[in-house]
């Protein structure tokens, strides 16, 4: 797919004159590249329109880079599209907290189960698993065997033949027992669809969970629309896992679901093993779909487009220095390497990448502009108080850049850091050219 993107763009760079009839033909190529990824053609359809608004051709100064600008606008508003803007459950301490998982035959539930019951182990919930799959001789044994290596209790039975009534009893026993994380498998697959949608609700109504969660392929292809919607209609699940996201499948399937059910991709599943789980993250999802391996340079040379140092330096002369001034400021660097020397010249930001080679310093600075690419354009603008007012924003933020509430706080302080210094340099010409030359 994205090479298919790519070579559309470079069709359009490469022709003499870059009219706007070529960049038209450019973005119908980049649809049938999205539509052949099993992207949705409805949201193609949108995809388009926005791309077409965004990127509005003749306004575009020459000597752009109309090729990245382009591919960025497809990148951002796939990001939109699976970016949940959403805190995903969270699971409850000293209480017992019941997750369901759904999902075709081989989906990969009964492994994702286990994962997702380690991954709370490790962070303290005492967690347990229980088989509600009578259907497949053997699922039983699958899941006993996945939870004894991971050391995790689990519940089945094997002359019991309905489901609901193996979920009740083992959900009830864990409950009495005081487990936190109750994750309940259920079978994927019945000789007659609809015997898998009635057995769904049952359990469901059997141990009322508090999460439903539905698990997808990531090589589903165009079905997934109409598959995610028909599992929502009966189960209605809250959130999605996609596994098999270290195979060759593009995706496009898994962006299709998200939008055809408004419900968020909380992790993924990078392989067969029990840590290979982990907690989705929108930005390297959709460069992993668009096959742009340097999406952050993209981002980047896009902004150095866009940065209006200026903005910033009559930001400083007034006093005042946002949150959009430091994020360009941090891309300003991250052009310039190398980064050793270049993070030294701003005040602070030495400190805090001590002891970090070149490598690792970059990784920061990036981290740090996905952080403010995360934030609302309310956000970005604000002088940081914002922040403090409503705490809860950071912690959208970190799970949006795939970041930390840590990391968060620490540009935060790094901005507060800088706006101070805006405020003294106020109306002082002099400092202000210092400042330029060391930005
Ligand atoms: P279920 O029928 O939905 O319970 O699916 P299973 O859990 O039995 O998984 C089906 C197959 O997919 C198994 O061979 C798993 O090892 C494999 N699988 C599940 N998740 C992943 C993943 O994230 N990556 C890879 N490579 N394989 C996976
Ligand atoms: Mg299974």
């Amino acid at each position: 797919l994205g090479r298919r993107i790519n070579a559309a763009v470079s069709d359009l760079t490469r022709s003499s004159n870059l009219d706007e009839k070529a960049f038209d033909g450019m973005i119908k190529e980049i649809c049938a590249a999205l539509l052949e990824a099993d992207v949705n053609v409805k949201l193609v359809g949108n995809l388009r329109k926005s791309i077409k608004q965004t990127v509005n051709f003749k306004e575009l100064a020459p000597g752009v880079n109309k090729k990245r600008l382009i591919q960025k606008a497809v990148f951002d508003e796939l990001v939109k599209l699976v970016d949940p803007h959403a805190e995903p459950f969270k699971p409850k301490k000293g209480r017992s907290n019941v997750i369901m998982f759904v999902g075709l035959q081989g989906a990969g539930k009964t492994t994702t189960c286990t994962k997702l019951a380690r991954h709370y182990q490790s962070r303290g919930f005492r967690s347990c698993l229980v088989c509600a799959d009578t259907f497949r001789a053997g699922a039983f044994d699958q899941l006993k065997q996945n939870a004894t290596k991971a050391k995790i209790p689990y519940y089945g039975s094997l002359t019991q033949t309905d489901p609901s009534i193996v979920a009740r009893e083992g959900v009830e026993q864990f409950k009495k027992e005081r487990f936190e994380v109750i994750i309940v498998d259920t079978s994927g697959r019945h000789r007659q669809e609809q015997d898998l949608f009635d057995e769904m609700v049952q359990i469901q109504r059997a141990v009322t969970p508090d999460q439903t969660i539905m698990v997808l392929d990531a090589s589903i292809g165009q079905q997934a629309e109409a598959q995610s919607k028909a599992f929502k209609e009966t189960a209605d699940f809250g959130a999605i896992i996609i596994t098999k996201t270290d195979g060759n499948a593009s995706g496009g399937g898994a962006i299709s679901a998200v939008a055809a059910t408004h419900t968020p991709i909380v992790f993924i599943g990078t392989g067969e093993h029990m840590l290979d789980l982990e907690r989705f993250s929108p930005q390297p999802f959709v460069s992993k779909l668009l096959g742009m391996g340097d999406m952050q340079g993209l981002v980047e040379h896009v902004q150095s487009l866009k940065l209006d140092q200026k903005d910033t330096m009559k930001h400083i002369a007034e006093g005042i220095f946002t949150v959009r001034d430091l994020r360009d400021q941090l891309s300003n660097i991250m052009k310039m390497g190398p980064l050793s020397k270049m993070a030294g010249m701003i005040p602070g930001l030495s400190q805090m990448m001590s002891g970090m080679d070149d490598e690792e310093g970059g990784m920061k600075l990036r981290r740090m502009i996905y952080i403010c690419d995360s934030m609302t354009i309310k956000e970005l603008d604000s002088d940081g108080k914002i922040f403090v007012q409503q705490p809860t924003r950071m912690t959208r933020i970190a799970h949006g850049s795939g970041t930390s509430v840590r990391e968060v706080e620490d540009l935060l302080t790094q901005h507060r850091m800088m706006a101070g210094m805006a405020k003294k340099m106020k109306g002082n010409m002099a400092n202000m050219q210092r400042a330029q030359g060391a930005m």
